[in-house]
């Protein structure tokens, strides 16, 4: 195939997962580009619960010490029952816990990045394997051709790379999330822990990121979304305060105070566990990592911290990997030793990916399943296979 420009390792998506790959990367040395198709870093959502495992591989991309002095660590959670005014103590995860804001996790990533790494403004449209080389030629929005030698789809969950791998498109949840960030300019009164509130609407959760900000979110059951309501601000605070009616009176206060640019609606999706733990997810030199592999609820908090192991595990193989082979060995020799280190990678990922996506689907069918006989059987399925309910946080994806 003729034209277009070369490159080594490419990255679709700028998101948490693409820029902690190429940082991952560049901390071992090896250079990739990040293709981002907005023109400006994405930080949708508001904010981030990241716990002890989701640390530990911030401290290996060497961003977590700045990254801890914008967020309180927090230690204790509760639950409440509106309904029965029953409260509780939760306690999901072991160790450090801190809420992030989304667009400090951002900037933090993308700034330790060297120049010319990310590129805004490049939307992959499509992929073709190059019928000479079998690399991967990448056709962009503005015309422009890429040749990869290497290509990692981290473009969330309407991934191209996922569709050009095979992979199935996900499923969706009953489920809608709503989410904000509410700025207190004198400081905020609420403790430093994670709340939980269940009333007959809906789920708020609230997280404070610091003394004057607090993340919070509403899961609510349904599925309709009108793609523009669910961009108006407007239209996502009603929504709301009409799902937190009966709610204690500094939590509506929070709403209606909230940072309109904040405001997310979304419609929960998921990659079944079992699709993790038998799907493909590789072809020649072309992988994914992060929400396009292994899009998960947001029920354990755990989508982003994922991606961010995937990020460490992914460049610790192929750095090996880069590093055995002979850069005079043929293109077919190259393809099957990244093949190689692509195949550990995903060895390495997939059961530990499975089992987080277990955990979350049931939790997330937990509150999607009005019938108490199902609500029966998988409060039996969690105790039974995960008795524990922090052990995930314990997981250490080691070292670059
Ligand atoms: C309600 C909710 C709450 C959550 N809470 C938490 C939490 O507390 N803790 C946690 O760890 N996780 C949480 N998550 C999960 C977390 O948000 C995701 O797992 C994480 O953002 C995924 O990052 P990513 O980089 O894989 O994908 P994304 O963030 O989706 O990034 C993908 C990027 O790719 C770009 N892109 C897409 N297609 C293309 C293309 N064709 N060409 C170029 N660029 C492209 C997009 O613009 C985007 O920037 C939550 C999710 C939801 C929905």
């Amino acid at each position: 195939m003729e034209g277009g420009e070369e490159m080594e390792i490419v990255i679709v998506g700028g998101g948490i997962c693409g820029l902690a790959t190429a940082l991952a990367l560049h901390r071992k040395g090896i250079r990739s580009v990040v293709l981002e198709r907005s023109e400006h870093l994405r930080a949708t959502g508001g904010g981030l619960g990241i716990l002890a495992n989701g640390w530990r591989a911030l401290d290996q991309l060497g961003v977590g010490s700045e990254l801890r002095q914008t967020a309180l660590a927090f230690h204790r959670g509760q639950d409440l029952s509106l309904d029965t005014g029953k409260q509780q103590e939760i306690t999901f995860w072991y160790g450090e816990a801190r809420c992030l804001r989304r667009g400090d996790l951002i900037s933090t990533l993308a700034e330790s990045l060297p120049a010319g790494t990310l590129r805004l403004g490049c939307q992959v449209l499509s992929i073709q394997l190059d019928p000479t080389t079998s690399f991967p030629v990448l056709h962009l929005h503005n015309g422009q051709i890429i040749k990869a030698k290497v290509l990692i789809g981290c473009d969330g969950a309407h991934s191209v790379v996922a569709d050009f791998i095979g992979l199935k498109p996900p499923s969706f949840f009953a489920i809608r999330a709503l989410r904000g960030i509410t700025s207190y300019p004198n400081g905020h009164e609420f403790p430093i822990e994670f709340l939980r509130i269940r009333g007959k609407k809906g789920i708020l959760g609230m997280i404070p990121i610091d003394s004057k900000e607090v993340y919070w979110f509403l899961l609510l059951n349904g599925t309709s979304l009108d793609s523009n309501a669910s961009k108006d601000p407007k239209f996502m605070q009603q929504l709301a305060l009409e799902s937190t009616e009966g709610f204690p009176s500094e939590m509506l206060d929070m709403i209606k105070n909230s940072d309109h640019n904040s405001l997310s609606l979304t419609q929960l999706r998921y990659r079944a566990p079992w699709d993790i733990l038998h799907g493909n997810f590789r072809k020649g030199a072309i992988t994914v990592a992060g929400d396009a592999m292994h899009l998960m609820g947001p029920f354990l908090g755990q989508g982003g911290s994922a991606g961010l192991e995937d990020a460490i595990v992914l460049a610790r193989c192929l750095t090996k990997k880069l590093n055995e082979v002979n850069p005079t060995s043929g293109q077919q020799l190259f393809v099957k030793e990244i093949g190689q280190a692509i195949d550990s990678y995903v060895k390495e990922r997939r059961m530990r990916l499975a089992e987080l996506s277990f955990r979350s689907y049931i939790v997330g069918s937990l509150f999607e399943n009005p019938i108490v006989v199902k609500k029966f059987v998988f409060v039996v399925v969690m105790k039974l296979f995960f008795p524990d309910p922090a052990n995930h946080t314990r997981y250490d994806c080691g070292s670059l």
